[in-house]
């Protein structure tokens, strides 16, 4: 569905975005992540024809945004940082304006209209002039427009920023719903949880792309995993003996519970439980940590900080 190759993007002397290239398929949710100023928003607008690459090429739905735009506007939604809505006119009005952009019937316009404020909780109050709703219900309306269309592509940039817990977790149920509907997903997010819960492939990107790949992929990359081991006693009394083992790269110890960052696992971990079964200690718990996306994404980024 989207397809971008050697995108550049400048501004004057900053180069917001450099020779990046990715392709996004059918229903799939691509979650894009990267530091403030990592260049999201601007490959967001470019992507969504608000601004022109530099170079670079970019396809959507088969088309360029300079032969086929106006196509690439009637299949997208987007859900930009700071949304604007029209004030001094109801929430209803602004839903009601939005959709006549689109070539849609007004039958379903009226029940898209109704569909999503009552999705979003705002339905009892549509039509309260949208100036005097809250910020995470201006977030929530702000939504609701994207999705007005029903588009096969929805740009969020920080979809649930600002929403307390409850319609935080409502958007991103609805998120994954959109997978049934073919919809596909570019999720800008700083919420690494919110990240490795919905995405089908993450791309961490620094003005360059730094990885594409999905969680269990970033996973396996790293040779190093954490394992902890939980003893029956004070574990301090064993920090010795699984210090000198090879492949135990960091220990640390906090009452009965040894943290252990191993080497090759595979090969290290057979070693570590023979050494404390020969000792005859006893233990009540002996696992593998898995990394979390913010484990990995910060590894990648203090990596690529350090180049
Ligand atoms: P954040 O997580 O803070 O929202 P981002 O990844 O979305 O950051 P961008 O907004 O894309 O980052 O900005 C990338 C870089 O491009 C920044 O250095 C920013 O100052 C610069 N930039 C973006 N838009 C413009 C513009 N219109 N004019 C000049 N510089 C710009």
């Amino acid at each position: 569905m989207i397809n971008v190759e050697n995108l550049t993007k400048k501004f004057n002397a900053i180069t917001a975005v450099e020779d990046i290239s990715f392709n996004i398929g059918e229903s799939e949710i691509f979650a894009f992540l990267g530091p403030n100023g990592a260049g999201k928003t601007t490959t967001i607008r470019m992507l969504s024809t608000l601004i022109q690459p530099t170079s670079g090429e970019i396809t959507i739905d088969g088309r360029t945004p300079s032969e086929g735009g106006e196509h690439i506007r009637s299949i997208i939604g987007l859900l930009t940082e700071s949304p604007g809505m029209y004030e001094k006119i109801s929430a209803f009005d602004n839903l009601n304006y939005y959709a006549s952009f689109y070539n849609i019937s007004r039958e379903k316009k009226n029940d898209n209209i109704k569909k999503y404020l009552k999705m979003f909780g705002l339905w009892e109050r549509k039509d309260d002039i949208a100036g005097t709703y809250s910020k995470g219900m201006k977030q929530k309306l702000a939504l609701a427009r994207a999705l007005i269309h029903e588009p096969k592509i929805l740009f969020l940039d920080e979809p649930t920023a600002g929403l307390d817990p409850e319609s935080a977790h409502m958007v991103r149920g609805f998120i994954e719903s959109l997978k049934k509907e073919k919809t596909t997903v570019f999720l800008c997010t700083h919420n690494l949880q919110e990240a490795s819960s919905l995405s089908d492939r993450v791309c961490i990107i620094k003005r360059k792309i730094i990885r594409i790949a999905s969680l269990e992929e970033l996973r396996g990359d790293n040779q190093n995993k954490k394992i902890e081991i939980i003893f029956k006693e004070d574990a301090l009394r064993y920090s010795k003996l699984l210090e000198n083992i090879e492949g135990v790269k960091v220990l640390e110890i906090n009452k009965n519970i040894a943290s252990l960052i191993v080497e090759n696992p595979f090969n290290t971990n057979p070693i570590i439980l023979r050494k404390i079964l020969d000792n005859g200690i006893d233990i009540v718990y002996f696992n593998e940590i898995k990394a979390t996306l913010e484990d990995i994404y910060l590894d990648l980024i203090k990596d690529e900080e350090a180049k």
